[in-house]
């Protein structure tokens, strides 16, 4: 394989695609080299199978709003990949999604479950639709929409959708609801359901917990810990407000989080107090990241991201291509040790570039975030037991889990200085196991 000639390819085929086009464009120029001491690989053309979804549904959905007009949006799921186990992977609703967004999430997604020692494929779904104003029964109302046309695509052994930006615990019950209604089946068809019905205990905190579990073991690597460390938020979701109540536990202290409309800046630290107000802030009325400021009398900043902030640790944990080089270069000049992906995709690859070329700890999401599928992965599991566990038993394997992915970035990642690349590690460790599973299932 040529990289270079696979994704000029790529491009060609797929020219409006640059987010699908970017996380491929990494994957293949850090696999490249290992890929190739397997000829048998190539002989199967293995590399445009993996990049190319197994297949897409595209459907629109039509929904009643609450002053009686009709409303239209798209909706998708990119089925990316079924080698290692059922595809597996998290629905996403915001104004921004689009096919270019939602391949590169399941393309993502495919090595990242991988990671988790789990036998889960890759998948992603969403909608154009934007849940942000919205009433509580136009959200049900969308989601029960969107799941009567994706309804008969998914499954427990096929596909199994869960969250992600836009979809918490209230859309994931409203989806599963309206997909128990029309299978006449009570499955484990949907990840992070509600504890009464089948959810797993630590589904929602295991996304950002798992990233300072990772987080942790990087410090490790250099004899360091996170007490008394500095830490920069990016996000004011699900993954960044577990992200921030470990932190807290470990003894870090956390400056910045935001949204779409801006940041904040608590130079106390976001403490216990601060975050259950932000939870409830954002969890139940669904106001700004702003309102903090004002409660608290501290600095927030409209219309931008917190990347110019001095810290010693950033946790990335908003969306997409949130840090780039710009941002990137000030990370370094103001002295960080580590960046740990909370979101899928932060940093651009220039970004990932001067992070590396400045040797400092940085991994990718599909290694450090890999926390919310794991216990995802976890309640199949339970599910299929007709058990539910322990909050402590599923905190102690989402902690191993988040481990063994470490020696698996160690382990392929280690480069002849001995700094670690977490790239290249995460993305052949991933890789490998699916392209050996691939292998033995024939030409598909
Ligand atoms: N959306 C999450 C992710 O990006 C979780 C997916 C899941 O639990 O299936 O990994």
């Amino acid at each position: 394989m040529n990289a270079t000639k696979v994704l000029e390819d790529l491009n060609r085929r797929f020219p409006n695609e640059p987010e699908y086009i970017q996380a491929v464009s990494v994957v293949l120029n850090s696999i490249e080299e290992e890929y190739n001491k397997h000829p048998e690989f190539d002989k199967s053309n293995l590399v445009e199978r993996l990049c190319i979804p197994d297949r897409i549904y595209t459907f629109r959905v039509t929904w009643v709003d609450d002053k009686g007009n009709v409303q239209t949006n798209m909706g998708y799921r990119v089925q990316h990949n079924n080698a290692i186990g059922p595809y597996k992977g998290g629905v996403r609703f915001h104004a921004s999604v689009n096919l270019s967004i939602l391949k590169f999430l399941a393309f993502e997604q495919t090595f990242k479950n991988s990671l988790t020692t789990l036998p889960m494929g890759g998948a992603k779904g969403g909608s154009d639709f934007s849940p942000r104003g919205k009433s509580n029964n136009e959200i049900m109302r969308f989601c029960q929409a969107f799941m009567t046309e994706l309804w008969n695509h998914v499954g427990p052994d096929e596909d199994v959708p869960a969250g992600d930006i836009g979809v918490g615990g209230r859309e994931v019950g409203y989806m599963f609801g309206m997909y128990k209604k029309l299978s006449h089946q009570f499955s484990g068809t949907f990840t992070g359901k509600g504890r009464e019905f089948g959810g797993s205990l630590v589904r929602p905190e295991a996304t950002g917990y798992g990233n300072i579990y990772f987080l942790t073991e990087m410090l490790k690597t250099k004899g360091l810990d996170l007490n008394g460390k500095t830490c920069l938020v990016s996000g004011a979701g699900n993954v960044a407000q577990y992200t921030v109540e470990k932190v807290i536990q470990l003894g870090g202290k956390v400056l910045t989080m935001s949204d779409s409309d801006g940041y904040i800046y608590d130079p106390d630290g976001i403490d216990r107090e601060k975050l259950d107000y932000i939870m409830e802030l954002k969890n139940l009325y669904r106001g700004r990241i702003s309102e903090y400021a004002e409660k608290y009398g501290v600095k927030y900043v409209a219309g931008a991201k917190p990347w110019s902030e001095k810290a010693d640790i950033i946790l990335p944990s908003a969306t997409q291509n949130e840090i780039n080089e710009e941002a990137a270069k000030a990370i370094v000049a103001n002295g960080a040790i580590a960046v740990s992906e909370g979101a899928n995709m932060p940093c651009t690859p220039q970004a990932i570039k001067v992070f590396q070329d400045a040797k400092i700890l940085y991994s990718p999401g599909k290694a450090s975030n890999a926390g919310g599928v794991s216990v995802s992965g976890l309640e199949m599991t339970q599910n299929a037991e007709h058990l539910s566990w322990t909050a402590g038993e599923v905190d102690n394997r989402l902690h191993s889990i988040m481990k063994s992915i470490h020696e698996a970035c160690v382990k392929y990642g280690t480069e002849p200085d001995g700094y670690v690349n977490y790239v290249k590690g995460a993305n052949i460790a991933g890789f490998m196991k699916v392209a050996k599973a691939m292998m033995a299932q024939g030409i598909i």
